[in-house]
């Protein structure tokens, strides 16, 4: 079960032409420097899907990430292709120019990209490069939202799939846990942030698809642990953190929601996420060029 991502459900979600040509997604992660976005992203995708490759010392590996840096791997489950784009970028706090825009432009770039692509002569083989969804990493050691936070989220919120994640939940306990996670989700109300929405259920739909969804819901922000250690316990191998008091374990549900999220991006919501990058997001950018063409 390594490495195992489990996208190979994809297809339920879409129409067969798609799965021929193989699906693509791209994820970008924003939020304050050292806040483990370079250890999840790794941990969610990067080392089970490079294990084959020889990588120096891989648990030193990651260092402070001084700019935009673009993973692109292709991986295949049971016949059916996907090709992950992750992005991953600096953050802000101790950066001496005002890098919380780095997001804000980059998604903006490849709108752009996209708009001149489709407007252009070759509009069958255009490379989709829209960044379909951000994991905002917000502090465990704050009370909640800061003022940088809402500021950036808003900046967002009309161009990109917010996902907020609660980083270093190890750092909490699970009752901090839990009431961090109303309080933000209280202040994202307040501050009128406009997060992804989970699809609403139709009412056809089975139960255990319903209450997933309501334990999705419940569980935003997904708290997360990353590492990119792999611990030996109790004659068990899996990826943690060691601790005097014991070991975290990344991929424990009683851990954190490390799981939740990962089947939630690959294997759940996947489609949605991309439809509602085109239908929303990217019409809200064309429209909004081609209004300050006509002006
Ligand atoms: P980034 O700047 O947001 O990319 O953060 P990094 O991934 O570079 O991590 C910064 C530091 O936090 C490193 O020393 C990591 O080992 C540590 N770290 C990453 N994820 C976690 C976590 O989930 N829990 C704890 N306690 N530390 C973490
Ligand atoms: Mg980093």
């Amino acid at each position: 079960q390594h490495g195992y991502v489990g996208f190979a459900t994809l297809p339920n979600q879409v129409h067969r032409k798609t799965v021929k040509k193989g699906f693509t997604f791209t994820l970008i992660v924003a939020g304050e420097s050292g806040l483990g976005k370079s250890t999840l992203i790794n941990s969610l995708f990067l080392t089970d899907l490079y294990k084959d490759r020889k990588v120096p010392n891989a648990e030193e590996r990651i260092s402070r990430t001084v700019a935009i840096i673009k993973h692109a791997i292709g991986i295949e489950e049971k016949g059916i292709k996907l090709r992950l784009t992750i992005i991953d970028t600096p953050g802000f706090g101790d950066a001496i120019n005002n890098t919380e825009r780095h997001v804000e432009d980059y998604i903006d770039q490849q709108f752009e990209q996209y708009f001149r692509d489709e407007s252009g002569l070759n509009r069958r083989n255009i490379q989709d490069n829209r960044v379909h969804c951000c994991l905002y990493f917000i502090s465990p050691f704050g009370h909640g939202l800061r003022p940088l936070d809402v500021d950036c989220m808003r900046a967002l919120h009309e161009k990109v799939n917010i996902i907020p994640v609660l980083a270093k939940a190890d750092s909490l306990t699970p009752a901090e846990v839990c009431r961090k996670k109303m309080k933000i989700r209280e202040e994202i109300k307040q501050f009128g942030i406009n997060i992804y929405q989970f699809p609403e259920c139709d009412s056809d739909e089975d139960e255990d698809f319903k209450t997933q969804e309501q334990i999705l819901k419940n569980s935003i922000p997904f708290a997360v642990i990353g590492s990119n250690v792999q611990v030996e316990s109790k004659g068990r191998k899996f990826r943690g953190r060691v601790y005097p008091w014991g070991v975290v374990e990344v991929e424990n549900p009683a851990h954190s929601d490390f799981l939740l999220l990962r089947n939630m991006l690959v294997r759940t919501h996947m489609q949605d996420l991309k439809d509602v990058t085109r239908e929303i997001h990217y019409e809200n950018y064309r429209a909004q060029c081609i209004q300050n063409m006509t002006r």
